[in-house]
């Protein structure tokens, strides 16, 4: 089963794939998780994404289509696979479908998360990440038990690059508004989104939103 996580940055698509890959056994894969372990480690791949990122750019189409591709492959015997981050462009929807297709699989379920525009960007600037596991804290929503500690593995908890910068947001946001949000009616028209409210205002979180999901798909 191939599901893709969509929503602007901020809706809290990292935290909803971990808890549906936790439940369900899936796996799941962030394009921005794989291109900061790239630039961590100073691959080439890595260093050339590294010059998009830090400006808050999209890495372009072939490198990121190749490196999920590739990704893919390794993960092909996987009962689930949850893509977070990724796709963000009609190009790379379109490759996905082809990607997908010559395996004889699909995408089986989008999941659209939305969040008032303004609660996104105090998310951002409350976002604290392991560089170690992945995991995804935020220091209002849902903090750690211990302050500045990952949870799951007890490394210290950073704050990504591009979270601190105000003009990198902005950015961001603008590009998926102009960029990802055309996907939503890609596939709606393939009839497979499932739309998901996530709003502190009105006290609907991830777990909720993931419960709703799993309704849906069991359905
Ligand atoms: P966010 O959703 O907050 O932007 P991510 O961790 O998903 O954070 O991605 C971080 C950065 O990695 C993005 O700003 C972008 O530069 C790059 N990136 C991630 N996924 C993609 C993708 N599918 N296509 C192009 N660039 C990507
Ligand atoms: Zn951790």
């Amino acid at each position: 089963m191939i599901i893709i996580m969509l929503g602007a940055q901020g809706t809290g698509k990292g935290t909803v794939a971990g808890i549906l890959s936790k439940k369900n056994g899936w796996i799941q894969l962030s394009t921005g998780d794989l291109f900061r372990e790239n630039i961590s480690k100073g691959t080439e791949l890595g260093i050339e994404a590294d010059k998009y990122i830090s400006k808050g750019c999209l890495v372009p189409d072939d490198i990121t289509i190749s490196m999920v591709k590739t990704k893919l492959e390794e993960l092909k015997d996987e009962k689930g696979i949850i893509l977070d981050g990724f796709p963000r462009t009609l190009e790379q929807a379109k490759r996905l479908d082809e990607i997908l297709a010559g395996k004889g699989e699909k995408v089986d379920w989008v999941i659209n998360l939305e969040t008032p525009r303004d609660e996104i960007i105090d998310r951002m600037l409350n976002r604290r990440v392991c560089p170690q596991c992945k995991a995804t804290f935020n220091l209002k929503l849902h903090p750690p038990k211990i302050e500045g500690i990952c949870d799951n593995c007890g490394s210290k908890l950073v704050i990504r690059d591009d979270d601190s910068d105000s003009e990198a947001i902005r950015k961001r946001l603008e590009i998926y508004d102009t960029q990802t949000k055309p996907l939503i009616d890609f596939y709606n028209k393939k009839g497979i989104v499932i739309v998901e409210e996530i709003s502190e205002r009105i006290n609907r979180f991830a777990d909720e939103a993931c419960e709703d999901f799993m309704k849906h798909i069991k359905e």
